[in-house]
């Protein structure tokens, strides 16, 4: 069956070249200018992805965004005008899981939504999952970290790779496939590009980023998770 994505913009010509390129891609969407329409249409319909334009007329898309949040795991990717880089990161905290700024290819935004529909990492009833007896919990849906109890902030490209490598704790990951699958949270660069998000990484995480326990290096293949996950 055809995802369902939910569109929220209020320039109505924007609205229709997003609805069209989405529908192109095989998606069922249903679109709506209002935040407080997009909110009921949430709550009736259950669409499997949410595109928010964050300037909206009637109800902030911030809020939209948090009572999106707080009714369930439905993914969002969010559509603004604001290009700073604290607003994106402030994007992704509201529990966005992509940040797209405008102005933007349509064709871009498509393959955005792809990524986030593919990853499904937002399946109905999921919870944060735990990895080490507790030393590393990853709240998917609120794009929240805690490692040893203590609320760690990462960059998109870091939780990117943080939550690769967690999806199967022990396999090897390669610096390719990272990059793959990083994409959506904004990756440019190269294969060793990786390298260096992964020693800011392991400085936010790791006791001893010398000899790091969580992200692990494996020598000619790439990177791990060094640590189990519970329960
Ligand atoms: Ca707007």
């Amino acid at each position: 069956m055809a995802a369902t994505v939910l569109l929220v913009e209020d320039e109505r010509k924007l609205r229709e070249l997003v609805r069209t390129y989405l529908e192109r891609a095989g998606l069922t969407v249903l679109s709506t200018g209002s935040g407080a329409e997009a909110l009921s249409l949430a709550a009736s319909t259950a669409p499997d992805l949410v595109v928010l334009d964050l300037g909206l007329p009637d109800v902030p898309g911030e809020s939209v965004a948090s009572e999106l949040r707080a009714a369930g795991p439905v993914p969002i990717l969010i559509l603004t005008a604001r290009a700073a880089q604290e607003d994106r990161i402030a994007g992704l905290e509201l529990g966005a899981d992509d940040y797209v700024t405008k102005p933007f290819s349509p064709r871009e935004l498509v393959l955005r939504v792809q990524a986030i529909l593919r990853r499904g990492h937002h399946a109905a009833g999921q919870e944060s999952a735990s990895y080490g007896n507790g030393v590393l919990v990853i709240d998917e849906p609120r794009h929240r970290l805690t490692v040893r109890g203590a609320d760690v902030d990462l960059t998109p490209t870091e939780w990117g790779i943080l939550v690769a490598l967690a999806s199967v704790p022990g396999r090897v990951y390669s610096r390719f496939e990272l990059i793959n699958r990083v994409r959506g949270y904004e990756f440019e660069g190269y294969e060793r590009t990786i390298d260096s998000h992964v020693k800011n990484l392991r400085r936010k995480v790791e006791k001893d980023p010398g000899s790091p326990e969580i992200v692990q290096t494996v020598l000619g293949g790439g990177y791990r998770l060094g640590i189990d996950r519970d329960g």
